[in-house]
């Protein structure tokens, strides 16, 4: 997995969190001064022919104090940020062009499940998960239930809440994240 697309927390100056990024954006915007490293990780290096960084794990914008009210995108690229490019069914961590978007519970399947029991809608953060295509390909129009899949953790009650979105607790502790996003 290239450390390059690995998940960063962004911050505003408040110390609020108001997106996630990649690693690259944020070197990026450290770069640029636009941003203040806040938690790194300090044996894995980004190297370039002139620099060397520590890995951004938390950055902080320093002229940015607003809480974004719209919702992050709902795209592919997000959807594979949220879940650290890991596929929710055989846990497999892979790049993006070998992933693909799954809707846990498919389009043909959607109108015989109680209300209750799904998503508000059918293309939501809560439908979708980041899948291989392989599990993808297996899964087809079939329900959870009905392969003996686990029901993936980020539609589970485990996580955390972000401002728009949850995040995986996984995630969080994977990436030290937890002094900024609350349960
Ligand atoms: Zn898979």
């Amino acid at each position: 997995m290239d450390v390059l697309t690995q998940p960063v927390l962004v911050l505003n100056a408040t110390y609020v969190p108001v997106a996630i990024r990649t690693v690259k954006d944020a070197v990026v915007l450290l770069i640029l001064r636009k941003a203040e490293l806040i938690r790194d990780e300090k044996g894995l290096f980004i190297r370039s022919e002139k620099l060397k960084f520590t890995t951004p794990r938390i950055i902080l914008l320093t002229d940015y104090y607003k809480v974004p009210k719209r919702k992050h995108k709902l795209s592919r690229e997000n959807i594979f940020l949220r879940d650290d490019h890991e596929c929710v069914y055989c846990k497999r961590k892979l790049p993006s062009s070998k992933l693909t978007l799954d809707h846990v519970i498919p389009k043909s399947r959607w109108e015989e499940i109680p209300r209750e029991k799904k998503p508000r809608d059918y293309h939501t953060w809560e439908n979708l998960v980041t899948a291989c295509k392989d599990c993808n390909g297996k899964k087809g129009n079939k329900l959870l239930q009905e392969l003996k899949w686990e029901v993936p953790e980020n539609r589970s009650t485990n996580k955390r809440r972000f401002p728009q979105f949850s995040v995986s607790t996984q995630l969080v502790e994977k990436f030290g994240w937890a002094d900024y996003i609350r349960s």
